[in-house]
């Protein structure tokens, strides 16, 4: 198994989407005046196992548009074919695409891949609600040209500490785990490495590995309470298994994931 970190450019994001306040400036920070924070990367993730490569998520592209909590910085050349070249892949090969949930920085590089796309059916239940619906339209973010992911269904049972899970290859060596809170239906990707680890793709579960030992709740989730109790079960799995965590805005991700390093 090789997994592939994809880098399809950067983002700011304000200091209270990592940081967020308690009750009911919690959102609304989002939306005034406030410090940024450094470059954080927009990771997606390409894995070559049994012959067959799977690609989790799909990055951003040169025409998202700023929002009052996050400022893009991707190039067209930063884009998933830029990508995909300079880890020596080829996009015809991606035999499937997974997305972790409905946010433009997961799903708009779908634009350039014609795979079949799989995205949890809670997710797309949610992504047809008022309530997102208006987001999209009050921030200018709408869904890529076609989307139309098939539902993915979590019913492989228990894997790990997670309740719902979703085989994905046919040796049960990379799987999708039920994590919600920052969207009610995202999902992540564990796949089991060569050495035995659990290298889980985890998408928004958290921005940073420091978020998640902290068990602190994003500021855009629409249940915080659903979210800590996410992040205690992704704990509890760090604990049982020896786990690469990988969020796909962590500065350290690349690093953790070509060094190995588990979750301690
Ligand atoms: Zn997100
Ligand atoms: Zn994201």
């Amino acid at each position: 198994m090789r997994i592939h970190a994809l880098n399809t450019g950067s983002v700011h994001v304000k200091h209270a989407f990592l940081f967020p306040s308690a009750g009911a400036r919690r959102q609304l920070d989002l939306f005034l005046p406030g410090p940024w924070s450094d470059p954080l990367p927009i990771l997606c993730w390409a894995v070559e196992h049994d012959g067959r490569l799977l690609l989790v998520d799909t990055g951003e592209t040169a025409s998202v548009r700023n929002v009052p909590f996050a400022r893009f910085e991707v190039s067209p050349d930063q884009e998933l074919p830029a990508a995909f070249a300079a880890a020596g892949l080829s996009l015809d090969d991606v035999a499937e695409v997974v997305l972790t949930h409905h946010h433009g920085d997961h799903v708009d590089g779908l634009v350039h891949v014609r795979a079949p796309v799989r995205m949890a059916e809670d997710e797309l239940r949610f992504v047809a609600t008022a309530f997102p619906r208006l987001m999209r339209r009050v921030l200018r973010q709408p869904l890529p040209a076609g989307f139309a992911p098939q539902p993915l269904v979590l019913n492989s049972g228990p894997f790990g500490a997670f309740a719902r899970s979703r085989t994905l290859s046919e040796d049960g060596r990379i799987v999708a785990v039920d994590t919600p809170g920052h969207t009610p239906g995202h999902i992540s990707v564990i796949c089991i490495d060569d050495g035995g680890r659990h290298v889980m793709l985890a998408g928004d579960v958290t921005d940073t590995l420091e978020q998640l030992h902290s068990r602190r709740a994003d500021a855009v989730g629409p249940d915080p309470s659903v979210h800590v109790a996410t992040l205690d079960v992704v704990l509890a799995h760090c604990a049982e298994h020896p786990t690469v965590y990988l969020p796909s805005h962590d500065p350290e991700s690349v690093a953790r994931l070509e060094g190995a390093v588990t979750v301690s």
